[in-house]
């Protein structure tokens, strides 16, 4: 490397990866407020919060989501769970026998998981070993080791693939539905009521409303009956949280999608890709592709150009199985008795392979295209498809980055900002009260700003108003002497004196009028 070129590299500012940002206050107290909100609401309707790890086995996601989705062929994190390293650069024989040797007792302890995509390399693996160790062994110290060099490169090879690979999640569902089954959840009471929030990750292309990193927060019912109440109730708490964060012009839209029958969801897409396949030529590439892979999917489109073709298709409605279509009415009738307004929308079908019967999706104003703020509905199958007994299951996720946006945008983001107090001192006594004051004043709740160094009254105070204070506590020698306390309020400059604990309590009051 040149010396200039070091240079640079030094001076090399970062910047956070493309699709992830900093959340930064004061709007972090906004993403807060929402998510105490999402604790207390939930809470409410009696869902307890479960936290996840954040990367799970890719196998779990392409099993849940589904290998064919553009969520795991192309969106995923995904990367080797290397925790042994392989030697750097000069493989002496004793490194390589160590590093070999740990592979082995990693396979042996189940450190390295044998899943499907890696059981093959495993095996090879351990059956080259077997005849290794005893001639590596011998190796030590002796530098020809080219008789073993074709052997030891198969083992090496298999060495690198033995490692799970593992996915930063995409999702939440499949990782709920592992833990139910993890932990035995089946023999709590049923259903289990879960709800979560963090990031999420997808490797999608950034643009307003749409991260790389965003957060969802979701919650899932699992288990016991599927009764269309359940599914009225999920999307009446939902709207019971968008309505006490005060989010406005929210429109929630469902659907039922029906069940994987011949009689039902089968039969349609069958239809449904007969008629695709008539228009095929009115379509763009994407739906083109889709006639085959999945029909459901062209549903979503939103070219302006495939519309009108759209509009004609053959409706899942039409076609649903007795079971489903009173299943679809009875959720309706319970959203209408719980005050719940929807609007139906026969072209809502969720991105995700596991859904079946009610689907909903909750869209915000203020967002432009990527205006959904929640998806949900039902995934009866997901449970038994990751290996458990069959069990009911629904959730939703709202994708809260979006929600805040939203929340923005109408009006509804503020939060309270600055200090309650802030503290103006000046002289070696008057310190000391203000260490006191401000120490009282916290324990009270109040948010107080002492300043580290001494200034001049004019200038802590333009301090004050910068930082949006509320009041200016001053203090100086004088009022320490005198045990009269001044406090200016900011915003209209009126100033009184106080003693000491009238003080507190002065600004107890003002705060529960305020509140
Ligand atoms: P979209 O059609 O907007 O891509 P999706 O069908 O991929 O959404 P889901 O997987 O159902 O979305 O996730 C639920 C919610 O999570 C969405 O309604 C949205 O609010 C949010 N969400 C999904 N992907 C992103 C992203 N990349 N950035 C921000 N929010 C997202
Ligand atoms: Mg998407």
């Amino acid at each position: 490397m040149s010396d200039a070129t070091a240079k640079k590299e030094e001076r090399r500012k970062f910047q956070a990866i493309k699709g992830t940002r900093d959340i930064r206050p004061p709007e972090t107290a906004l993403w807060n407020r929402v998510e105490q909100t999402a604790h207390e609401v939930f809470a409410t309707f009696g869902y307890g919060e479960i936290r996840l790890p954040i990367f799970e086995p890719t196998e779990l996601f392409a099993r849940a989501v589904g290998g064919e989705t553009d969520i795991v062929s192309k969106e995923m994190y995904s990367f080797p769970d290397r925790s042994l390293d392989a030697p750097a650069e000069i493989l002496t024989v004793l490194e390589l026998s160590t590093y070999l040797s740990g592979i082995h007792s990693a396979i042996e302890d189940g450190e390295i998981r044998r899943t499907e995509q890696n059981a093959k390399v495993i095996d090879r693996f351990l059956k080259e070993w077997e005849v290794f160790p005893a001639e590596l062994k011998k190796q030590q110290g002796v530098v020809d080791i080219s008789p073993l060099v074709p052997r030891l490169y198969t083992l090496l090879r298999a060495a690198q693939d033995v490692f799970d690979s593992v996915s930063l999640r995409p999702e939440a569902t499949a990782s709920v539905c592992r833990a139910y089954l993890e932990h035995g959840m089946q023999s709590l009471p049923q259903p289990v009521k879960l709800y979560y929030m963090g990031p999420m990750f997808r490797r999608e292309r950034p643009q307003k409303g749409r991260y790389r990193q965003f957060y969802q927060i979701g919650a899932e019912v699992l288990g016991g009956t599927d009764a269309p109440a359940i599914d009225a109730e999920v999307i009446e708490m939902l709207m019971a949280f968008f309505d006490k964060l005060g989010l406005q012009g929210a429109t929630l839209y469902i659907n039922s999608i029906g069940h994987n029958a011949d009689n039902c969801r089968r039969g349609y897409i069958e239809k449904l890709r007969t008629e695709l396949a008539k228009i095929k030529d009115n379509l763009g590439p994407d739906s083109q592709r889709r006639i085959d892979t999945n029909p459901l999917r062209v549903l979503d489109s939103k070219l302006e150009s495939e519309q009108p073709y759209i509009e004609k298709l053959p409706r899942i409605a039409d076609h649903l199985c007795p079971d489903c279509a009173a299943h679809y009415a009875e959720v309706k009738r319970q959203l209408q008795v719980r005050g719940v307004l929807y609007q139906e929308n026969w072209r809502l079908v969720r991105g995700l392979d596991y859904y079946m019967r009610t689907t909903f999706e909750i869209t915000a104003p203020g967002l432009g295209s990527q205006n959904a703020v929640c998806g949900g509905g039902r995934y009866d199958g997901l449970v038994e498809l990751l290996g458990g007994p069959p069990t009911k299951g629904i959730g939703f996720a709202i994708g809260e980055d979006r929600l805040i946006l939203s929340l923005q945008e109408c009006g509804k983001g503020q939060v309270q900002q600055g200090r309650d107090v802030y503290i103006a001192w000046m002289g070696e006594k008057a310190y000391a009260a203000a260490i006191h004051a401000a120490k009282d004043l916290r324990k009270a709740g109040f948010s107080v700003e002492l300043p580290p160094l001494e200034q001049k009254f004019g200038k802590a105070l333009g301090q004050a108003d910068k930082l949006g204070a509320k009041y200016a506590l001053i203090l100086g020698d004088n009022e320490v002497s005198e045990g009269l306390w001044t406090l200016k309020t900011l915003s209209t400059g009126e100033q009184a004196k106080f003693p000491e604990p009238d003080l507190l309590e002065f600004l107890r009051q003002q705060k529960n009028v305020s509140s």
